[in-house]
């Protein structure tokens, strides 16, 4: 009697064991078919020098297409008049940063203090219009300013760089197909790009090319992200 309530239990856990391992087996053919490495490759499209009329509202319109969230980093002293653009860009919920109020080299890193005012400018502007307190900053001309960062984060403000470009800041009347170049060669082989575009007034060609510059990063598996 009891050695057939062993076997018995013997047979029992060797069904479970059985059934365990067909589960696991379906487990394990339902995970996506991308790598680990792919999956975590991130593309964060940001744009400098605006808010600007057209072509700001041409990128939101192709970024809204294709379902991206973005960063923007405004000028304050183009908001005015451009107010519902900025309430556009906030309202798509994409992220606004602080890229200075005069975006005038001399005036803003002639002093710390000159520094801080015209940052601070700028962020009430966005505040005021968007009911937002942003809390990135990127540095107008690029460069570190190491005291210049610790006192914007001091205040709980993160300094945003970028590691690829598409050229649209060196060569103003660049063909769409070449900044999709550009973006393309200074991005490869990084796992955490930080795409620099522009969408001032003359960035027409910028708007232009967004669509194929988000449909390369999407046919290499990115996920796009926004800071
Ligand atoms: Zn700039």
């Amino acid at each position: 009697m009891q050695r057939r309530y062993i076997r018995l239990l013997v047979v029992l856990l060797a069904a479970f064991l059985a059934f365990a391992a067909h589960l696991s087996g379906r487990m394990a053919a339902a995970q996506p078919v991308f790598s680990f490495a792919e999956a975590e490759r991130a593309v964060f499209l940001t744009f400098d020098d605006g808010p600007s009329t057209v072509v700001t509202n041409s990128i939101l319109d192709t970024l809204e297409r294709e379902n991206v969230k973005a960063t923007f980093f405004v000028v304050g002293e183009r908001i005015g008049g451009r107010e519902e653009t900025l309430k556009r860009i906030a309202g798509a919920g994409h992220t606004i940063g602080v890229h200075s109020d005069s975006h005038r080299y001399g005036e803003i890193y002639a002093s710390n203090e000159a520094f801080l005012e015209d940052a601070l400018r700028c962020a009430e502007k966005i505040e005021r219009v968007t009911g937002v307190k942003p809390c990135l900053y990127r540095f107008p001309g690029g460069g570190t300013h190491a005291e210049k960062a610790k006192l914007l984060e001091s205040l709980g403000y993160k300094i945003v760089a970028w590691n690829a470009v598409c050229g649209d800041a060196e060569a103003r009347d660049a063909a769409p197909c070449d900044l999709l170049e550009t973006a393309v060669k200074t991005s490869e082989g990084k796992k955490r790009v930080v795409l620099l575009l522009h969408d001032g007034a003359f960035n027409k060609a910028t708007a232009e090319a967004l669509g194929d510059i988000i449909a390369h990063f999407r046919e290499q598996g990115c996920k796009f992200c926004a800071f």
